[in-house]
């Protein structure tokens, strides 16, 4: 029997880019919550974030923020395999839960082509003064994806030293 692994920041982010921002379930697109912390910084107050991604302090979290979901549960027999990991909103997430996925709901097949979560948003707000570990970590991850190239090598170098 599996044991179950956090998803590492780098498998999600290849995954939410696999499946182009976009929750795999109900089909809607989905944001990457550290551009909404991000947004919180420059505008507080507005319900942009909050650690606890409730719809009192972070509406938008609270519905579509980004996660990645196991296919199949772990305590179902499921592995911890790229091919077991679906990107899902935060409401498929939390009504999904342990459930097989026959007995839920199923998988969209047809997603948008230019949807990416607000993370080339987050790449381009990206300040590495006020920047924390876990967004340094994002914010190369999605560097290497190489994807964000309005933000110069030069600039993108002198923060990954
Ligand atoms: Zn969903």
């Amino acid at each position: 029997m599996s044991i179950r692994k956090s998803i590492t920041k780098k498998d999600s982010i290849y995954i939410w880019t696999r499946d182009r921002w976009c929750c795999r379930y109900c089909g809607r697109p989905v944001i990457f919550a550290p551009a909404m912390k991000q947004l919180e910084k420059i505008s507080p107050a507005h319900g942009y974030y909050h650690a606890h991604w409730k719809r009192q302090h972070s509406p938008l979290l609270d519905e579509i923020g980004a996660t990645v979901d196991h296919i199949q549960a772990v305590s179902n027999g499921g592995c911890n395999s790229i091919d077991n990991y679906n990107t899902s909103c935060w409401r498929c997430n939390l009504d999904k839960k342990d459930k097989p996925l026959e007995n839920w709901g199923k998988i969209v097949e047809s997603l948008p082509s230019s949807w990416d979560g607000l993370s080339s948003l987050f790449v381009r707000f990206y300040d590495d003064e006020s920047a924390d570990s876990t967004d340094r970590q994002w914010y190369r991850l999605l560097c290497n994806l190489g994807c964000h190239s309005e933000r110069s090598e030069e600039s993108a170098c002198t923060v990954l030293k």
